[in-house]
């Protein structure tokens, strides 16, 4: 019999859906033709796989040969399918016995000389058949790590003629679990590198406490894109399900493996699909890139509002659609927000040393690029002024302001935080937001006071209680009390010139 069907899986956003690869040889004039590819993509996928063939001492079957993938309406592109196809003309021509390909699934593409190379969305294929129950052949380099993530049984090979040799073996060799991801890999600066600047210490610590977004107002200079770097470093490890997520959309995209909260900073002048997702192959994006870490983007005011207006949903569910021509996936993309904004074109308002040279208009003008719903969703704004010289030289007081010991005090709050509400401090609102906080009347009626007096909006006074119940928790209370309201309030949009501690 001259058929053959091998096992391999096709790329679907981070899922890797079946392909079934099925050969056959007919008679007939000798040649090659796959169903559904154009006739370039169909020589090019010969040229290789024939090659690797030959150059593996191993004899290309001279039939009339035809390579059916299916379930044909499957995108399938590239030429990740080169090895099931070159195992399949194999067993099809009986130099392979079927049951070494049975029970099994192979990725991998081929090189002209036999070698088979390992290709982007490996990981979510592998993890599909594992998820399946079967066995997976792919190419040596990375398979340690792969097998090490998945859990997977598989058997790799630096190329075609030994990997031939392993599936003939009754019992193969598979490959060892042992290296795991190196969580010292990525490193981030440290939290006592701002020891001049307290209240922003403190807004980080309560930004990562609470899950909170984060805009920083300064001049240029002054340490936002630093301190936005300490952040991730601030965040305990990643849950099981989102570093699995982050690991998935890394492979897809060609990124090495970290399972560290990452840190994106895209630049204000990058693609909305770069930014968004939804490059030609509808691939995930920076934003997504940073689930389970910190989105940073400088110079706010200078990314373009379709950018900004398209953050808003991910902001509110956690995940972005990315559609494309023929593709439509939708990718994880939950992650904190930084911001960083100069408080005026020129970047000196209330700057005590340099003077400014903006009209009030045009400061005004400036503030409004920045769309209302979006600094609706961020519950910490900050401005800062340069440190003074004399900070140079301040010793740290003991390790208290490590990144690592605010991380530790980090891990614990946000348990407790979950096992209150079932969210971060940051998802609270409407009654869950006042059942959670828990305040005493008197604090109520000072609430309501100082929401009359700094004629603060509904939303704004949410995002106050927010904070508060992140303070609360910081300082291990169960109720939010005045002295929590009352540092809320510092860390609010708050026109130039006014001050929070008027009240
Ligand atoms: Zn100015």
């Amino acid at each position: 019999m001259h058929l053959a069907f091998v096992q391999t899986r096709c790329q679907a956003g981070l899922l890797a859906p079946e392909v079934i690869v099925e050969i056959h040889l007919g008679s007939g004039l000798p040649g090659f033709q796959v169903v559904g590819f154009s006739e370039s993509a169909t020589r090019q996928i010969r040229g290789r796989v024939r090659s690797a063939i030959l150059s593996s001492h191993l004899k290309w079957p001279d039939f009339n040969i035809t390579v059916n993938l299916a379930p044909t309406e499957q995108p399938k592109e590239g030429p990740r399918y080169d090895l099931p196809i070159a195992l399949g003309l194999l067993v099809a021509s009986q130099q392979l016995p079927p049951s070494s390909v049975a029970g099994r699934e192979f990725f991998g593409e081929l090189g002209l000389d036999g070698g088979i190379h390992p290709f982007r969305g490996s990981l979510c294929a592998v993890l599909a058949a594992t998820e399946a129950g079967r066995e997976c052949g792919i190419a040596r380099h990375g398979a340690p790590e792969i097998a090490a993530l998945t859990g997977g049984r598989l058997i790799a090979a630096p190329d075609l003629l030994s990997l031939c040799a392993q599936l003939k073996d009754a019992c193969p060799k598979y490959v060892r679990q042992e290296t795991a991801l190196d969580h010292d890999a990525v490193v981030y600066p440290d939290l006592s590198q701002l020891k001049g600047q307290p209240l922003l210490c403190k807004a980080l610590e309560v930004a990562a406490t609470g899950g909170h977004h984060l805009l920083m107002t300064g001049p240029p200079g002054v340490g936002k894109t630093l301190a936005a770097s300490v952040l991730p470093g601030l965040l305990p490890p990643l849950p099981e399900k989102k570093a699995q997520e982050l690991l998935l959309m890394q492979d897809v995209v060609g990124l090495a493996a970290s399972d560290t909260p990452p840190f994106r900073a895209p630049h204000h002048s990058s693609s909305v699909a770069s930014l968004m997702g939804g490059t030609a192959r509808a691939l995930p994006g920076e934003i997504s890139m940073a689930h389970g870490g910190v989105l940073f983007l400088d110079e706010l005011t200078e990314f373009p509002h379709a950018v900004l207006n398209q953050l808003r949903q991910p902001l509110e569910t956690g995940h972005i659609r990315v559609n494309r021509a023929q593709h439509q996936h939708q990718y994880p993309a939950q992650f904190q927000l930084v911001a960083a904004m100069n408080p005026c074109p020129c970047g000196f308002a209330g700057d005590p040393d340099r003077r400014c040279r903006c009209t009030p208009d045009r400061i005004r003008r400036y503030c409004q690029g920045i769309s209302g719903p979006l600094t609706d969703r961020i519950d910490l704004h900050i401005t800062l002024q340069r440190p003074s010289p004399e900070f140079l030289l301040m010793k740290s007081n003991g390790e208290d302001h490590s990144s690592g010991h605010v991380r530790a005090r980090v891990a614990q709050i946000q348990r407790r935080q979950r096992d209150r509400q079932g969210c971060l401090n940051r998802d609270l609102s409407g009654d869950d937001l006042l059942k959670a906080c828990l305040m005493e009347t008197d604090t109520e009626g000072w609430l309501i006071d100082a929401v009359a007096k700094l004629k603060l909006s509904a939303r704004s006074a949410h995002r106050r209680l927010r904070v508060a119940r992140t303070l609360a928790d910081m300082s291990e209370e169960r109720r939010v009390a005045i002295s929590h309201l009352k540092t809320a309030l510092i860390f609010r949009e708050a026109p130039p010139g006014d001050d929070a501690s008027a009240i």
